[in-house]
């Protein structure tokens, strides 16, 4: 049985218990994708598993965990992703902490939050922008929808999507539709990356990566996989496969983590 840590856990439960708050029928997952699992924590219960989670935490990270970073942060990464609770930095492998510099919102928008992406990019700065959308995300089928009955706020954040849902074809069902839309929207969103970031690109300071985090299935490379779905600009998967940035990968994690479900836009 696979063990989750006790941090790991106290994440899911708290995003959990946020999103079985206020998540709105638009944003239903309906048919098709995996239904979303039900649980049910009171207030109460919720600040008691983050403060216990806390504790856990501290004392398996001592304070010489915190001695690299007192006065200042050194990522490498900066990721745009959905603020969806089914995705999470652990799904890296890697310690987030002072390395991953994460922005969230409703659908992976560069524009929703340029000042927090210059910031990474601009004075961090790290060298890989990472766009990663995933499989299943309510944001996109909602914009994919009629969302009018959603709050002013909720609205304007699904707005900014409907040039992706525009430029779509109608092809396949609402599942293969969605899907693809996940995917067109890395690709909208890695171009406005680049129309912010063009002169950091050109000079080879700053890569640009679209991604799609799998837990569906959806690509045919296993759940939970990161699949590399443009590289700035790029999507052909046999020109992202030869880009110099995948270098150190060997073949067979080049092939498990590009690909590709749509045209680019
Ligand atoms: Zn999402």
């Amino acid at each position: 049985m696979k063990k989750i840590s006790p941090v790991t856990k106290l994440a899911s439960t708290l995003a959990c218990a946020a999103m079985l708050a206020c998540v709105p029928a638009a944003f239903a997952s309906g048919s098709g994708h995996d239904a979303p699992a039900v649980a049910v924590k009171s207030a109460e219960g919720t600040i008691k598993a983050a403060v216990s989670g806390n504790d856990q935490f501290t004392s398996h990270n001592d304070s010489h965990h915190f001695d690299g970073f007192q006065t200042g942060q050194t990522p490498t990464l900066t990721v745009v992703t959905c603020s969806d609770s089914r995705v999470h930095t652990h799904l890296f492998g890697m310690e987030p902490d002072n390395n991953i510099f994460v922005i969230r919102n409703i659908g992976n928008q560069v524009k929703n939050a340029e000042g927090s992406v210059d910031y990474g990019v601009r004075h961090l700065p790290t060298n890989i922008l990472m766009i990663m959308g995933h499989s299943s995300c309510g944001a996109v089928k909602a914009a994919m929808g009629d969302y009018s009955g959603e709050t002013k706020g909720i609205k304007a954040e699904l707005d900014t999507l409907k040039p992706v849902i525009a430029a779509g074809d109608n092809s396949g069902d609402i599942n293969a539709r969605w899907s693809k839309n996940v995917e067109r929207n890395v690709d909208y969103q890695v171009k406005s990356a680049l129309e912010l970031y063009k002169e950091k690109v050109q000079a080879k300071e700053l890569t640009v990566v679209g991604a799609v985090y799998d837990f569906n299935d959806l690509y045919g490379k296993g759940r939970g996989r990161l699949v590399i779905t443009n590289i700035n600009g790029e999507t052909n998967p046999a020109k992202i496969m030869a880009h110099p940035v995948l270098k150190e990968l060997n073949r067979g994690e080049i092939v498990n983590h590009v690909g590709s479900l749509a045209p680019a836009l």
